[in-house]
């Protein structure tokens, strides 16, 4: 999901409505907005769909007055699968005796089940099926006197992977989890303030970028007193999702101090190195590997093309939440270059397999297209085990590199050949010149590794094996 607020500035539900907009790579589903005005109080809008067909219309907009505003746009992980419901989308409101709070998460609780059962047998009634909810009554059951203390009751007992954006009449607060599994990012607008998921959302409203969120900081910010920083949770070694570096960030986002463009690029450079292969052209799959071929073509030398072409009127494929329009997806975007590809030995860029249904369809576009050879190399590891903190990977049976070896897969996809970059390669990419420490690896790389840097203990419970 992402998330976005800003304090201090007027109309500040236009800049949340714009920073959502740049930030609709990462849940196009829905989108909501909380904004507060000292006259009218709080008012919110929820809405399905893109962030553009909805909170452009001045008639809405015109309902979310104030100075101070929160937002959300959704990509369910968990809550209802399928079809969203209007109840699970974001910001969740509630009313304490200090007054109300909003509150917008992008991540994945993972004692979630436990958390509600117990708050359900103590009373609390829950208006979704969504994860971040039970935030809102652990909030309610606390006897701190302050809100942003009560979040971090709240959030003490929450485990898993949150980056939190929340606001009461006067102040914006901001949360990492203690591995700082998601992002988030401070700005400054004029006299203002902003938090933001990504870099990307700061730049669309001319805001500058201040700095991260540390893992595990706590920042309440008001118009007067500016930005004050906590941190209430015992200090843990950070692991920051590797697969925002991948795929889920925009690459004009800055991460970590690198530019997520640079990073896809040099994995591109990476896999060459590590899986070179005589071949006529690099062509990218659009436009998630884009960087990759990139840098692919530039470090083997061979001439970069693009062979796909990508209509810039659909989604990303993989968020649609249902199978069915997720296999119609592929040719409903991608269509491929005839004029290019015929006679060529491919070499074909992707992100990521992960059911291998894409991988299967553009191979078959390809060859039908006269491609004399066709190579897939592969900017990820090979994703062998579901995320639980926030990125919606099937089932670990659905996963093709949960049952197959590298070779299997090539048969299986029926390819010339398949290689997928090392995760020693991956971190090199990100920047680590030693790679992955095995013993503390710098990043959560649990979809590729298995390794949980968080116990999914709701999974668990429902029979999944680590
Ligand atoms: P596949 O067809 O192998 O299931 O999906 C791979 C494609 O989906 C890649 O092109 C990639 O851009 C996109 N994708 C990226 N990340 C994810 C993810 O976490 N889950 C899923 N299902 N697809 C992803
Ligand atoms: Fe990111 Fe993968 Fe870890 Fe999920 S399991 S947080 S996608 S690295
Ligand atoms: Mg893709």
């Amino acid at each position: 999901c992402g998330i976005f607020g800003c304090v201090g500035v007027a109309d500040a539900a236009n800049f949340v409505a714009l920073g959502l907009h740049a930030l609709q790579h990462r849940g196009q589903e829905a989108g909501g907005i909380v904004s507060h005005d000292p006259e009218q109080g709080f008012n919110s809008a929820r809405r399905f769909g893109y962030v553009r067909d909805n909170f452009t219309s001045q008639s809405l907009m015109k309902t979310l007055p104030g100075e101070l505003a929160i937002g959300h746009v959704r990509y369910s992980t968990a809550g209802s699968k399928g079809q969203t419901q209007i109840r699970d989308v974001q910001p969740f409101f509630g009313e304490f005796s200090m007054g109300g709070a909003a509150i917008a998460h992008n991540g994945n609780i993972t004692n979630a089940d436990a958390l509600r059962r117990e708050l359900i047998e103590r009373g609390s009634i829950f208006q979704s099926s969504s994860d971040s909810e039970c935030i809102i009554h652990l909030m309610a059951r606390s006897l701190q006197r302050n809100i942003p203390s009560r979040m971090e009751d709240a959030l003490r007992r929450v485990e898993g992977a949150f980056s939190v954006i929340a606001m009461t009449r006067t102040k914006l607060i901001g949360v990492r989890d203690p591995l700082g599994v998601r992002p988030l990012v401070l700005g400054k607008i004029g006299d203002g303030y902003a938090l933001a998921s990504e870099t990307c959302a700061l730049d669309i409203i001319g805001a500058t970028f201040v700095r991260e969120i540390e893992p595990g900081e706590m920042v309440v910010i008001t118009a007067e007193k500016g930005v004050e920083s906590s941190h209430p949770f015992r200090p843990q070694p950070s692991k920051f999702c590797i697969f925002e570096h991948v795929y889920f960030s925009r690459p004009d986002s800055i991460i970590g101090g690198r530019s997520v463009y640079e990073t896809r690029r040099q994995i591109g450079v990476e896999l060459a190195r590590e899986a070179p292969v005589e071949a006529d052209l690099v062509c990218p799959v659009p436009d998630s590997g884009t960087p990759a071929a990139i840098g692919f073509a530039h470090e083997s030398g061979i001439p970069y093309g693009m062979g796909i072409v990508r209509n810039q009127y659909m989604g990303r494929t993989f968020i649609e939440p249902t199978e069915q329009i997720r296999n119609m997806g592929v040719r409903l975007k991608l269509n491929v270059n005839r004029a290019l590809i015929e006679g060529k030995r491919v070499i074909l860029v992707d992100d990521s397999v992960v059911r291998g249904t894409t991988s299967r369809k553009i191979k078959e576009m390809i060859l039908d297209a006269g491609a004399a050879e066709v190579h897939f190399r592969i900017a990820s590891p090979p994703t062998a085990w579901p995320c639980f903190y926030g990125v919606d990977t099937p089932q670990r049976e659905k996963l093709l590199a949960a049952t197959m070896s590298e070779d299997e897969m090539r048969d299986h996809l029926q390819v010339d050949s398949l290689r997928f970059i090392s995760l020693d390669g991956l971190y090199r990419a990100v920047g680590e010149a030693e790679g992955r420490n095995a013993k503390c690896p710098q990043y959560c790389d649990a979809c590729f590794s298995g390794e949980y840097p968080v116990t999914p203990a709701d999974m668990i419970e429902k029979g999944f094996k680590m």
